[in-house]
């Protein structure tokens, strides 16, 4: 039987790139993203039938709680979790609003909080099952302008670290994936920090989609974290 992956943020960048390596794999995939259009476009290019797309806002509690009772009454349970739905607003702190601040808490670490619980519910009956957070390489590190951004992705850490400890008896694993810079919509026009990078390049989707497989695939790796950034948090 083909595994159930679902992609949070999977209708584009790095979500996008992860979906489609899980669907040539196999696996029977669900996109969701708050856009509706966008999400069920991802969906349709996936190779292989039956997957399914969502619209959620991983940020709002209900949204997320029905999103996950229908992927249960549709596909039934998730064998794989994927967090890839995330924003960031360059800001200093100074300048930064506090529905800002709000809004990337809300959506970056708050919002996979909120799919691990109502995907937790599904993986633990049977056991088993593997959640990948993403993070970022700032969150580690940080960087100016990205504090509150960097805040939610280092949270990140903590969550993904204590989850892991909960749910390993049930046989689920929790690992995260720290990005450096990957060439997706969130990092347009940055293209000058490529010499920052000791591996002088962006990093694409679909490098990032393998280490995630990486991820989701070992048996043996939970409370993991992985960088994938060229090199970059050597130099930070
Ligand atoms: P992206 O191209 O902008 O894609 C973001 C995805 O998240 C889209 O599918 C978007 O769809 C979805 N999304 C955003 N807010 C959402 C919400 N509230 N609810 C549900 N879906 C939501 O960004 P990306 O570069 O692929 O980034 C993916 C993840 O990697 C993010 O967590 C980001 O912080 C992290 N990351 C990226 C980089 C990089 O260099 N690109 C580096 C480090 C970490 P909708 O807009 O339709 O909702």
């Amino acid at each position: 039987m083909s595994r159930l992956a679902v992609v949070c943020g999977g209708s584009r960048g790095i979500g996008g790139a992860v979906a489609l390596l899980l669907a040539e794999r196999g696996c029977r995939v669900v996109v969701l993203s708050r856009d509706q259009d966008s999400a069920r476009a991802a969906m349709e290019a996936l190779p292989g039938g039956d997957h399914l797309s969502l619209s959620c806002d991983v940020s709002e509690e209900q949204e997320v709680q029905r999103s996950f009772e229908t992927i249960q009454k549709t596909c039934g349970s998730v064998s794989y979790l994927v967090n890839a739905a995330g924003i960031n607003r360059d800001s200093l702190l100074l300048r930064t609003p506090p529905h800002l601040m709000v809004s990337m808490l809300h959506t970056n670490l708050l919002g996979s909080m909120l799919t691990c619980r109502a995907a937790l519910r599904s993986m633990l009956r049977p056991p088993g099952g593997a959640i990948v957070n993403i993070g970022s390489v700032v969150g580690l590190k940080g960087n100016a302008g990205q504090s509150v951004y960097s805040a939610s992705k280092s949270g990140l850490q903590g969550f993904t670290r204590s989850l892991a400890k909960e749910v390993a008896s049930r046989n689920v694993r929790v690992n995260l994936l720290l990005p450096g810079f990957i060439r997706t919509n969130m990092t347009e026009g940055l293209e000058d920090s490529e010499r920052l990078i000791p591996l002088r390049r962006f990093g694409t989707g679909q490098e990032v989609a393998q280490a995630v497989l990486f991820l989701l695939e070992s048996q043996y790796v939970t409370g993991a974290e992985l960088l994938v950034d060229g090199g970059l948090h050597l130099s930070m």
